[in-house]
Formats: C-alpha cells, structure tokens, sequence
C-alpha cells in the first residue's frame, strides 16, 4: 500500500498552483499518487487536477458542506478515505496548514512540516531556525505519513495528464460545532502571494495606510501581489495576511519587488526562493541589498511615482 494522497486546494473556480507543487512532491517520492478535490460543484477543478502529470486517478466529492474549504470538514473526509494510502500530502499555504494537522490527529500520527526536498520515501528534508538550517527528517515506516509540501521549494509540474476523475459523495458528516459564515479577503482581485509570479511588498518606510495605496497600485499596474513586512503589518498600514517572512507567508515569485523594507533575516527566510529581488531603499547600506540582485538606493516616495508613469 505504497500510495500518496494529495489534497487539492481551490478557491471554488480554479485549482491553486500549489496542488501542482505538491505533485512534484509526490513523484519525488515514487509512489503513484491520487488526487481528491473537495468541494461543491467541483467538476471544472477536477478535470484541471486531472491534467497534473503523473496522477493515477482524481477523486472528486461533491457536497454542500465541503464548498467552503473547513478544515473541521474535509479532514473527516480525508481520513474516511485514508485506508488505501500510505502517504497523504498538502501544501503548506494557510489552507494546508489549517488542515493538515487536524487529519495527523484524526489519525494518531505527527504531521511532518514544510517538506522541501525528499531523500526517499520516509527521509525529508525541511528547513528550520528561519530557513538557516536544513534538517533532515526520518518519519517511522510503520505509520501513515501525513505532511505538508514547502510550495517554494518546489516547482509545478507540467499539465499534460488525463487522469481519471472518480465521483464519489461524501463519506463523513458536516461537523457540528463548526460552520462556515464568511470569507473576508482583503486582496481582492490580486493575485494570492504564495503562488504570484510577480509580488511588490512595502515596509514601515510607507508610514501609512494612505501611502500604501501606492504599493496596492504598482502591483495592480504589473498584476502583482502585494505584500508587507512584518513591521508595516504591526503599524498597521495593512492586514496580516499580506506579511512576508517567518512568521507570514514563505513565497517563490519570480520576482519580487522591497520597497522600504531594511531586509532583516526574518523577513528575507519568506523571498529566499525568489527568482530576481529588487530593492529600493534610501539607505545604502541596508541589509535587504545584500540579497538584492537589483538595487536603488533612493527615496521610494519619489521613486514610485516615476515607477507608476513608466508602467501606466
Ligand atoms: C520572531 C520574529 C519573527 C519575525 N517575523 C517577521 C516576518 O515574518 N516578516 C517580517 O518582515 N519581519 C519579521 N520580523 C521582524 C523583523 O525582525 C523586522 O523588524 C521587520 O522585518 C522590519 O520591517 P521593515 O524592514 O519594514 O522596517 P524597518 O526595519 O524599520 O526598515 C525600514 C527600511 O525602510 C528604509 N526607508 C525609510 N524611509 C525610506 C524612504 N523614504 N525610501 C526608501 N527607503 C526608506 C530604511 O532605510 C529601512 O531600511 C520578525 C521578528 C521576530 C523577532
């Protein structure tokens, strides 16, 4: 019973990159490797997971209480379904880490975090002390493996599967003691940070809500995410979940834009898997030019403006 298990993350519409990261996972383990998509209406993103290269099958579950993505809700049908796996991967987005490690419970076992390399099949590799570490993991043999995929550290695989899709209704009942009432989502249309290919952020240099608009703007100009650091987030110039680094979001766009941030270690553990880092920073000798491939060293609220006319 050598099998792997993905759990498929989407928003409702379309399948998030990060289920194609946890594919390349799953084939570095060399196991064949399911796929199941929860949801409500979820033939559209069944037939795009269908396409990864590499799975067996699609297991898709439609049903009202799975629409929303409640980790109260889909892990009871990730374990009534887990018989048949020896490994069962997520990625380690906010949906992912909300999920599984409710699913290791379910199952008696501990989880295994942020995977970023795979030796065999129970010998991992994962990055700790902010990324300034890498320390290997041996998991027992004897239990069922349940683990989160770093996203960054893996690339997407290709898209010329046609893999099966199964339909199957759903096997555990809605939770009682949790219910979903709404989704607030301060990004609007912008791209999700932890997948973006492109991805402005800003730092306390911003100095507040107003001015950040301008981050906001420079990122919809080039279709970005937008995010922060820790600091700008604390001073509360924008929500949490646009922070950056060891404590927010740990993200690999192929580019990504600091502007007025000074580069300190715990925010540059979150880009260390970026392709092309710029930084403007008025201050030459600021840490973040250090992992910068392009720098300007200049006042970013003169620098913007140019920044914005060129783009626009
Ligand atoms: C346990 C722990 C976890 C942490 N986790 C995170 C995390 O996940 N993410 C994170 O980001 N931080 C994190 N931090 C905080 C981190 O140590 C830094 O305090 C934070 O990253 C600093 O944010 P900043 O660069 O925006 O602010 P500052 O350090 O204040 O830097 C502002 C920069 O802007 C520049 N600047 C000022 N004015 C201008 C201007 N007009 N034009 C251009 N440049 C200008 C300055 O030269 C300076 O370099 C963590 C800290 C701890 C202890």
């Amino acid at each position: 019973m050598s099998r792997t298990l993905i759990i498929a993350e989407h928003d409702g519409t379309s399948l998030n990159p990060s289920t194609s990261k946890c594919a390349s996972c799953a084939t570095a383990l060399g196991q064949e490797f399911d796929i199941v998509v929860m949801g409500s209406s979820v033939n559209e993103i069944a037939s795009q997971a269908a396409a990864i290269d590499g799975a067996a099958t699609v297991i898709a579950i439609d049903a009202e209480h799975l629409a929303n993505p409640l980790a109260a809700n889909h892990a009871s049908e990730v374990v009534a379904m887990a018989d048949g796996y020896s490994h069962i991967l997520g990625p380690s987005t906010t949906f992912g880490r909300d999920l599984m490690p409710r699913i290791a419970a379910l199952l008696g076992v501990n989880q295994v975090s942020d995977i970023s390399a795979v030796e065999d099949a129970y010998h991992f590799k994962r990055p700790i002390y902010a990324g300034n570490a890498i320390v290997d993991v041996h998991a027992p043999e004897s239990a069922k493996l349940v683990a989160t995929v770093r996203v960054a550290s893996w690339k997407a695989t290709g898209e010329g599967g046609s893999a099966p899709v199964e339909n199957r209704s759903a096997s555990a009942p809605a939770s009682s003691h949790t219910r979903f009432i709404k989704l607030e989502s301060g990004g609007g249309e912008r791209p999700d940070l932890q997948t973006a290919a492109r991805v402005i952020s800003g730092g306390r240099a911003l100095a507040s809500n107003e001015n950040f608009e301008m981050i906001y703007e420079l990122a919809d100009l080039i279709g970005a995410g937008a995010g922060a650091s820790r600091a700008a987030v604390d001073a509360g110039y924008c929500p949490n979940d646009m922070q950056v680094g060891q404590t927010g979001k740990i993200i690999a766009p192929d580019l990504y834009i600091a502007i007025g941030i000074s580069g300190a270690i715990q925010h540059i553990t979150g880009i260390k898997d970026a392709g092309t880092i710029v930084a403007i920073n008025k201050d030459p000798d600021a840490p973040i030019f250090e992992v910068a491939d392009i720098g300007l060293a200049a006042d970013l609220f003169s620098v913007i403006p140019e920044m914005k006319q060129l783009l626009g």
